[in-house]
């Protein structure tokens, strides 16, 4: 009888009914690929949560473990860069939406997906991190290619209770930025305040009628929530600023003029964690290992069993969750 291992495992029926269990697999049930992975740490990030609630189409083949991202020890590889014993982290490239992903205590896949654990971080700390801490830092270090420097003026954060949110005021503070917080929880004023805002703003600031120009208040943004926020932000945005997009939280249209663009020079940077070239990824966990404060990564994450998992991702798609939910297989 093969080992078998607990995974969470989405199904759909004949009505395309989804349904969502914990389910015993054996490697065998495991998809192609060529390093199998003690799964040690994962995380419920909001695509997750989208992913286990059904909300939005992010499972494409079914039945599929899903979770996006997790850190572990390799068990056995064919890949010339990896062996046995490794200790690696994995974000994005399709796992938990259309191969087998981090929600169980084994994955094989491609050993191009993998990126080495940085030093001196445990898979814990890895996955307080996550895909958002990685997603802030994507957006962060494109704020810095378009010279988006702390002397430019201030930079503001949405969404900055949530996961990508949380991790990116930490950075930016840690760099020196002022840093401007968007909530519409105003209860979590003193976390962001600890996380290094220098203000913080209700979110329903951005959330009125997007005028073409309003007045610069900010050298830069991060957003994670679009739609009227994004247009908000952009409006907002001072002459020859720029703003990271990288969350859809609150919508995924942008009711925006095209006046921020051509009236102030101001920029809209793409951010995508899933397919980004692994030179980037590399970069980027290098940069979190010196601009992330564990202690601030501490404060900003708990941790949760393989037990809380559908749980928490019910949780994070109705806005509940602050900062990052690790999960200790
Ligand atoms: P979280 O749920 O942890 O954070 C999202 C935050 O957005 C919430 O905490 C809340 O912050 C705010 N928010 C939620 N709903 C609304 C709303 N209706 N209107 C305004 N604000 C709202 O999620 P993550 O931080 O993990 O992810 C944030 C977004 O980034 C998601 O859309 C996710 O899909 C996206 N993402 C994109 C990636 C990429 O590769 N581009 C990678 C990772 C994430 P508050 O309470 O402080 O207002």
């Amino acid at each position: 009888m093969p080992d078998s291992f607990k995974a969470i495992l989405i199904s759909r029926d004949e009505n395309k009914k989804q349904s969502v269990e914990m389910v015993d697999l054996t490697e065998a049930d495991l998809m192609e690929g060529d390093v199998t992975v003690a799964v040690e740490a994962t995380t419920v990030n909001y695509k997750d949560g989208l992913a286990v609630t059904g909300k939005a189409p992010v499972v494409r083949r079914w039945p599929l473990v899903p979770g996006i991202d997790f850190a572990g020890t390799v068990l056995s590889s064919d890949h010339p860069d990896w062996r046995k014993g490794d200790k690696v982290v994995l974000n994005g490239w399709g796992v938990g939406e259309t191969h087998h992903g981090a929600f169980a205590e084994r994955a094989r896949v491609k050993g191009d997906w993998l990126v080495p654990l940085p030093e001196g971080m445990s898979a814990h700390d890895a996955m307080a991190v996550g895909t958002a801490g990685y997603t802030a830092m994507l957006a962060v270090m494109a704020l810095e290619r378009h010279g988006i420097e702390p002397a430019r003026g201030p930079v503001v954060v949405t969404g900055a209770a949530g996961g990508v949110g949380s991790v990116a005021v930490s950075i930016l503070s840690k760099l020196g930025y002022h840093v401007v917080a968007s909530t519409g929880r105003s209860t979590e004023s003193s976390y962001l305040f600890d996380l290094g805002a220098a203000e913080v703003i209700s979110r329903d600031e951005l959330l009125g009628p997007v005028k073409p120009l309003a007045k610069e208040r900010w050298a830069g943004g991060i957003d994670v929530v679009g739609s009227v926020t994004l247009a908000n932000v952009l409006s907002m945005t001072a002459y020859g600023g720029a703003v990271a997009a990288c969350g859809l939280a609150g919508g995924m249209d942008l009711p925006a003029t095209v006046a921020p663009f051509i009236l102030r020079g101001v920029s809209l940077l793409g951010i995508d964690s899933v397919m980004a070239p692994k030179e980037l990824r590399l970069e980027a966990w290098r940069r979190l290992g010196e601009d992330l404060d564990i202690e601030k990564l501490r404060k900003l994450s708990r941790a949760i069993g393989f037990d809380g998992i559908i749980d928490a991702a019910r949780d994070i798609v109705e806005g509940k969750i602050r900062g990052r939910v690790v999960v200790d297989m």
